[in-house]
């Protein structure tokens, strides 16, 4: 499957034995080089409908990502908008209890004067209408600051009052409603002293003690709020201010209609109810005040979460963003690639290779993703998820077979840190398989820090785990690492592999390649074997092990377990 292009590979491989001319930098780029070649080579139409697929998904990506970007754009402004109604309704609201409250307490207090009046003159022992009778009568209404007047009614019509006998006679006015302490209370009434205003009466026994309207409910109010104090369970009103509709405010105090055009508020006494209420209509006048603070406060959420939608997206859209996304939904699948014995023709295991299984059915090859893994800090947690999937799915073949293998990729990442070491130790014992059972693939990449990729390397071999060095040829590499670090096979890399048979400057490597192996004390395992050819050789040369096509491809987990058990001589 790897698709490398072969004059690549002869560069490259050139660099290793010739090439210590080149600098650093040079080396690097012509490492990348010889990758980006390979992708492109053998690839052209695959990747054609990788990139149609993934053009599809974009766009379905994009769509999501406008409607949230719509919703982030209009939603703060909604909310800001129904916060600043809700804030200007609830203040309008608050401020008509507080009025209907703070005007039932001034009635209720007039209300308690009139009648403590009353009581006194009821307590008068004068004559009747004698000047002392009067004189007393003046001065309870110059005491009491509410009352306006007190007078004397007998057979219904006015005797005398405060101010002395009337000239002309009076009659009585007739009682609307009587509240407690047995006070009459005539809501309007019309007296020749005030000039036309109409007071409020309150009658008890003979006397009848007037009142101003305004001492209930003089507060200042708003535009269009109407104000309504009613006495008594048969609501009678007693003052209205504003004109206000007076059925409908008697409604309202009954609470028999809930109207939703208008805002009221009612306080409630023992005699009294007073009825404040607003048109609805009035907040949208009060937001004016609120809104523009609120509306900036939104437009500016409105922005900030459209910025959120938009850098998600973004996000999502990058490939490092799905590999991120992937990783997390662990969509990652294992396949594996038989590792043959080129004495006995037998498998003795396999080599683990990753693939990125997507929701929508498509496959990608570990040549696109690992290295975006590797360059995005993201490979660490593939590694973890390699390890986990290869022991839970290989547990029951590797416990079964105490001398099968698998080998496992390892990318620079890893060989640094080595975070998977515990972790792969702990799922080993668990499972009862045997560390040597797994062996580690590292590349040449991985050596770059010498001293590092040492501890990591001694600390795997110490719990048991065979190590090898990967795609050997084809980096920057020296032959150093070779002796300085604890390996124990060297695996010879495809590009050299191909060149067996071919007359071409890069196959004359290929012996000594295997030669430094020997000398060394390594296995060799050769990789890419394609050709019967290819592995005639191999084997004549002392290769012990080789994968590739010629054997099989790498194959889904049943599969594999099925080639292990039908292999020529049987399972070892
Ligand atoms: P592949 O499965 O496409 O893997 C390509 C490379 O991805 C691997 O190269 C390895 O560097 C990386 N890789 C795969 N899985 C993992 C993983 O779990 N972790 C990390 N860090 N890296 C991973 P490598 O190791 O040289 O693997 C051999 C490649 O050669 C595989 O490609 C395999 O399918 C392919 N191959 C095997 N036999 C043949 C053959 O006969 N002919 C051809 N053309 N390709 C072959
Ligand atoms: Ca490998
Ligand atoms: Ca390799």
């Amino acid at each position: 499957m790897r698709s490398r292009d072969g004059t690549g590979y002869r560069r490259a491989a050139t660099v290793v034995f010739v090439g210590t001319h080149l600098s650093f930098k040079d080396r690097v780029v012509e490492g990348r080089d010889q990758r980006s070649a390979g992708h492109f080579g053998h690839w052209e139409i695959p990747a054609a409908f990788e990139r149609m697929r993934a053009a599809l998904d974009r766009s379905r990506i994009i769509a999501i990502a406008s409607f949230l970007g719509v919703l982030a754009g209009v939603l703060p402004i909604l909310a800001a908008f129904y916060m600043a109604w809700t804030i200007v309704e609830t203040r309008r609201q608050t401020r008509l209890s507080d009025l209907a409250g703070y005007v039932l307490a001034r009635t209720q207090a007039t209300f308690g004067d009139a009648t403590n009046a009353l009581r006194t003159a009821r307590r008068l022992t004068d004559p009747t209408c004698s000047p002392t009778h009067i004189a007393a009568l003046r001065e309870i209404v110059v005491n009491t600051r509410s009352v306006e007047d007190i007078g004397y009614f007998a057979n219904d019509t006015l005797q005398c009052g405060s101010w002395g006998r009337p000239t002309i006679p009076v009659p009585r006015s007739s009682i609307d409603v009587t509240l407690s302490d047995d006070i009459g209370v005539t809501a309007s009434l019309r007296p020749l002293i005030s000039g036309g205003t109409p007071l409020t009466g309150f009658h008890s026994g003979a006397y009848v003690a007037l009142t101003s309207p305004g001492r209930f409910a003089d507060v200042p109010l708003d535009k269009d709020t109407e104000l309504a104090v009613l006495a008594g369970f048969n609501l009678t009103v007693v003052d209205a201010r504003h004109d206000p509709d007076l059925q409908r405010l008697r409604r309202l105090a009954s609470a028999k209609i809930l109207d939703n055009q208008t805002l009221y508020a009612v306080a409630r006494g023992q005699d009294w109810t007073v009825v404040a209420a607003a048109p609805k209509a009035d907040v949208f006048r009060d937001l004016g005040d609120d809104l523009p603070m609120f509306l900036a406060v939104g437009a500016a959420t409105s922005l900030l979460m459209v910025g959120l939608v938009m850098w998600l997206s973004r996000r999502r859209l990058s490939l490092p963003g799905e590999l991120a996304t992937a990783i997390r939904r662990r969509e990652f699948i294992v396949h594996y690639q038989p590792i043959i014995d080129l004495k006995t023709g037998a498998c003795v295991g396999a080599e683990a290779l990753v693939r990125w299984q997507r929701p929508n059915g498509e496959t990608i090859r570990p040549d696109i993703f690992i290295p975006l893994a590797e360059e995005n800090g993201l490979i660490e947690p593939i590694t973890h998820q390699v390890i986990e999937m290869v022991i839970t799915e290989l547990k029951d073949l590797l416990v079964a077979d105490r001398s099968a293998h698998i080998a496992i990729n390892l990318s620079a990442a890893d060989i640094r840190s080595g975070s998977f070491l515990s972790p792969m130790a702990a799922l080993l014992k668990t499972a009862d398989i045997r560390p040597d059972q797994l062996w580690l693939e590292a590349t040449e990449r991985g050596f770059l820090d010498a001293k590092v990729a040492r501890a990591t390397l001694e600390k795997a071999r110490q719990n048991g785990h065979a190590i090898a060095i990967d795609d050997f040829g084809t980096g920057y590499s020296s032959l150093q690492y070779l002796q300085d670090l604890p390996l124990d096979a060297l695996k010879i890399d495809k590009s050299f592999v191909d060149t067996i048979g071919i007359d071409s400057a890069t196959s004359t490597i290929t012996p000594h390649i295997i030669d430094i192996a020997k000398s060394l004390g390594l296995s060799v395992v050769a990789e890419g074997v394609e050709r019967q050819e290819q592995a005639d050789y191999l084997a004549q040369r002392g290769v012990h092990y080789a994968q590739g096509w010629l054997f099989s491809r790498p194959l889904p987990r049943l599969e594999f377990i099925t080639f292990y058990q039908r292999q020529p001589n049987g399972p070892i």
